[in-house]
């Protein structure tokens, strides 16, 4: 690869996303804000967002407590240190601008496992009235606190840590603009020694502690109740295999947009150990306090609902993983060669839309708030994922007609449907 100056290499961005740098501040101060009161706005009569109500749980509950924020940050040491030491499968990363490729250590099932066998271990010698999940139950709001004001440090530490050495920035965090980069993110890869901080934040600290909140819940409800609800068990363990099952196939992150186009900055960090732990286990939260009974009819439609979604999603995500690995039989599926090499799926789940996982994805979201019955706030994750789907699309399909140009417009005259065939 010839030898280009640094300013080729990571120039200046100038096509802005979320409104530029005004988008970016009101994201970086509202998005914490909006997991505090979702945090706090479910009690035992429901969940409620007036106003008074959420400013009378806020009196009622400390900011963060030296304690609470000592055993957030002894969590996310436990894990970055099982990150480090635990052996995994080593993968080869995609090729970067400046021809290198980085390797990527995975050992998400054996992180589990340990984590696992942990809780059974307490659970046997505490008669399953574990005081670790009574403390997630307790200090739940406090816990979100601890997240947010660790996600401002890493933010302020991987923006300033940025400036030095030879980095390769994210083309879209380097506008040279303090709000946007630090929230979009400028360094596109970066590592502490082994630790690669993108892929550890996207895969551990959140997304255990979500499984982790949710079996809180379903031992508060236990302890209070005496048994557990079928709603609460059926959220749990949705939310559990779809967390569990992403980490069989986590090596296919290595291709994923969070890891070959975004710098890490706050809008990644936040989103993966803030706000997907305590919004996305809303359900739980309500369910923990508010007994809900469902009809085995009832059961059997939201289970459905589950696994026709999780079916779309994850066949979907592996057809065109064995595909680009070149593991497809020769005739098996058609496909468009692109300039650059890489060839364009236009049959099987990638004939029907263009973003068929993300559908899959998103229909199973319903199956995570329809245990809720009619109380409205536990589907704020079906409303915030549908926005958070349709945005990524967007940015996705920009990527692909700049990347593919022509071949793009013809992907897309073969595959017009985004979304849902013959719908949208
Ligand atoms: P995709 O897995 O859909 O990857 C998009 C990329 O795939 C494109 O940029 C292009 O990359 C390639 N591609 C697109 N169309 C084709 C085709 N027809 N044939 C071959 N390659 C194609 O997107 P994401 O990485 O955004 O998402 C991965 C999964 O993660 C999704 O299922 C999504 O629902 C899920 N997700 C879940 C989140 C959550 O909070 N629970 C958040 C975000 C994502 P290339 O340049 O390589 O050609």
């Amino acid at each position: 690869m010839a030898v280009e100056t640094k300013q080729e290499l990571n120039p200046k961005t100038t096509h802005f996303e979320f409104s530029g740098p005004v988008g970016a501040f009101v994201l970086t101060f509202g998005l914490p804000l909006l997991v505090n009161v979702l945090c706090v706005c479910c009690t035992k009569e429901g969940c409620s967002l007036a106003p008074s109500h959420i400013i009378a749980q806020w009196k009622k509950t400390p900011f963060l407590t030296a304690e609470v924020y000592k055993v957030y940050l002894l969590w996310l040491a436990a894990l970055a240190l099982a990150d480090l030491i635990v052996p995994g499968q080593i993968v080869d990363g995609t090729e970067l601008r400046n021809g290198q490729r980085l390797k990527y250590k995975f050992n998400g099932t054996r992180v589990i496992a340990i984590l696992g066998a942990l809780l059974l271990s307490r659970g046997v010698a505490t008669n399953w009235q574990l005081p670790e999940l009574q403390f997630i139950y307790t200090n739940l709001t406090q816990l979100a606190n601890a997240s947010i004001v660790t996600s401002f440090a890493i933010s302020t530490y991987l923006y300033i840590s940025s400036f030095f050495g030879n980095k390769l920035l994210a083309l879209g965090g380097n506008s040279h603009n303090v709000f946007y980069d630090f929230f979009m993110g400028r360094e596109l890869n970066p590592r502490i020694g082994k630790l690669d901080l993108k892929l550890f934040l996207e895969m551990r600290p959140g997304l255990l502690l979500w499984v982790l909140i949710d079996l809180a819940m379903v031992h508060h409800q236990w302890l209070t109740y005496g048994r557990v609800s079928a709603s609460i068990v059926l959220v749990t363990l949705f939310q559990g295999y779809y967390v569990i099952e992403g980490t069989f196939y986590e090596a296919g992150l290595v291709s994923m947009i969070d890891t070959t186009l975004d710098g890490l900055g706050f809008m990644l960090v936040f989103g993966d150990i803030s706000l997907v732990p305590f919004t996305y286990s809303l359900q739980t939260r309500f369910l923990a306090d508010n007994f809900v009974e469902l009809s085995w009819l009832q059961i059997a439609l939201i289970t459905g609902v589950y696994l026709l979604g999780i079916a779309v999603f994850r066949l979907s995500n592996n057809e065109k993983n064995k595909f680009k690995q070149g593991k497809t039989n020769p005739g098996e599926y058609t496909y468009i060669e692109t300039k650059t090499g890489s060839k364009l799926l236009t049959s099987g789940w990638w004939g029907m839309a263009r973003h068929i996982n993300y559908t899959g994805d998103w229909i199973s979201s319903w199956a995570y708030s329809l245990p809720c019955g009619f109380n409205l706030v536990p589907y704020y994750y079906v409303v915030y994922f549908g926005v958070l789907l349709v945005h990524r699309e967007s940015r996705d399909e920009a990527k692909c007609a700049a990347k593919y140009g022509e071949t793009w417009t013809e992907y897309k005259r073969r595959v017009p449907y985004k979304f849902f065939p013959y719908l949208l």
